[in-house]
């Protein structure tokens, strides 16, 4: 059977979208493959489809456990039985149970955390996998946004398993993080398909409020008049939620928070609202989003602003997965970068911290009295290893800790040289990374010049909204017939 008609049979697709063939060409081929494409355009068809061709396990590491338990409810949709999540939701007996029978399954998803887990690595070492992947796989490099060390463990796995072709696939990845994706994998002779990060049916819009009075006004005004469903990014937790209230006060009934703090389920249970548009608005942080397989969200704003193109790319991509016209807007009142410089500092241990965590450690001490937040004690932890005399040890992670830092504000700096300069946005973006623009487009940014009012909801369609309401919950009445 050909691709296309794989392609037909097992997705109901009939064509491949731009970048996706030539992907699964590369990994069939027995090729090491390392894939740009933009959120949105299907990467998880890239791994989905060679499963059914190759002959042996496909083991995808994913770092969201939301995010693999959506892949594994459409695979299942799709007819594949042989699908299964490793992840912590799973309790000892079942786990035990799915260890023994790994060899069963086509798709076996596995979350980072899981990657420590001796047991499984056993398990493993007896598969014969045909294909790694990687995805979301900035998050493995140190220049990543989302830098986790856990992933770092990902080059003794590939060893485990007897050297698997491999794909890493990602929407954002500058240069240095693609070499660190292949220095952590450890990966030999890569192929590496890049495509453009643009996505040009994002309209992409800044908007500079004097002060923070102002940029809530605004935010208001935009969410009541705006095409929904959105999400709106902040960078507090706190600030999430206290916008939620205050969108829900102003009639935006359908408006809820998400954010790292809240429980695994309430999680759960908003992504899932907010994908069955139970939830039109979205207050978040930017835990919120990854991977989220959602085609019709119509904007995006950004209350606070993120800490790097990289991740402003990655937010903004979750808006016009469908292909119709979006907007993403960022607000940026002058001074909110200095929030951010002064976290960056604050995330990473201090100097007592890290002479006192060291020296501890080594007498066996408990770290309790440190006060560490999570990502101070797993970076102290994941560089403990990095020399034997303690002195030495201390200078150096001190260093690393600095670079980091540097690196951080550096990269914020890049972003905030972007908001100011008065030119292009798309254009400004695609030179970030080494890109040029191809043809211009019509709502291109607020620069080149756009309508607002193509992305305002019109009354009609908001009457059209409230029938559907109305009929859907006439018919759960029936349905429930009470
Ligand atoms: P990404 O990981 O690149 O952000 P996903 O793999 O989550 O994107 O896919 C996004 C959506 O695109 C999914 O709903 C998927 O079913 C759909 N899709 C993928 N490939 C195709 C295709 N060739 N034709 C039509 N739809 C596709
Ligand atoms: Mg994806």
């Amino acid at each position: 059977m050909n691709l296309y008609e794989l392609l037909k049979k097992h997705f109901g697709f009939h064509s491949f979208r731009k970048g996706q063939e030539e992907v699964i060409r590369s990994i069939l081929s027995g090729q090491h493959t390392i894939s740009v494409l933009p959120t949105g355009t299907g990467k998880s068809l890239c791994y989905q489809l060679p499963g059914y061709i190759l002959n042996g396990t496909v083991i995808i590491v994913s770092p969201l456990l939301s995010l693999m338990q959506d892949q594994v409810e459409h695979l299942k949709i799709n007819g594949e039985k042989r699908v299964v999540a490793l992840n912590s939701f799973l309790n000892v007996n079942e786990r035990k149970k799915i260890f023994r029978s790994l060899s069963e399954y086509r798709f076996i998803y596995i979350s980072p955390e899981m990657l420590t887990n001796q047991l499984l690595l056993q398990s493993l070492k007896k598969l014969k996998v045909s294909l790694f992947v990687v995805d979301e796989a900035h998050c493995i490099s140190q220049w990543g946004h989302d830098f986790r060390p856990d992933y770092l463990r990902l080059k003794e796995i590939r060893t485990v398993l007897g050297n698997p072709v491999t794909l890493a696939l990602t929407a954002t990845a500058t240069e240095d993080v693609r070499n660190d994706i292949i220095q952590y994998l450890n990966l030999k002779n890569v192929t590496q398909l890049i495509n453009s990060v643009d996505r040009p049916n994002i309209s992409l819009v800044i908007e500079e409020l004097s002060n923070k009075m102002n940029k809530i006004n605004k935010l208001l005004e935009l969410v009541k008049q705006l095409k929904k469903p959105g999400i709106i990014y902040f960078s507090s937790k706190r600030t999430s939620e206290e916008m939620a209230i205050l969108l829900r006060k102003k009639g935006i009934a359908n408006a809820a928070a998400y954010h790292g703090g809240m429980d695994q389920e309430q999680r759960i249970l908003i992504q899932q609202q907010f994908l069955n548009n139970q939830l039109q608005v979205i207050c978040a942080t930017s835990a919120f989003g990854m991977g989220i397989n959602k085609e019709n969200i119509r904007f995006v704003i950004h209350f606070h602003m993120p800490y790097q193109i990289e991740s402003y790319l990655q937010e903004i991509g979750r808006a016009g997965r469908d292909g119709n016209k979006s907007i993403a807007i960022l607000l940026y009142t002058p001074g909110d970068e200095f929030i951010p410089l002064h976290m960056f500092e604050k995330e990473l241990p201090s100097d007592n911290q890290i002479e006192k965590y060291y020296s501890l450690n080594i007498k066996g001490h408990h770290t309790a009295d440190l006060m560490l937040s999570d990502v101070q004690s797993r970076f102290l932890s994941y560089y403990k290893g990095i020399s034997e005399n303690n002195n030495e040890l201390i200078l150096k992670v001190k260093s690393i800790r600095d670079i980091r830092i540097r690196y951080k504000q550096e990269k914020l700096k890049e972003m905030l040289h972007w908001i100011k300069e008065h030119r292009c946005r798309r254009l400004g973006i695609l030179e970030y990374f080494n890109e040029v623009q191809s043809i211009p487009l019509m709502r291109c940014c607020d620069i080149c010049g756009l309508n607002m009012n193509d992305f305002l909801s019109n009354d009609r369609e908001w009457i059209e909204n409230e029938k559907m309401n109305w009929q859907s919950m006439l018919s759960n009445l029936l349905l429930r017939g009470d």
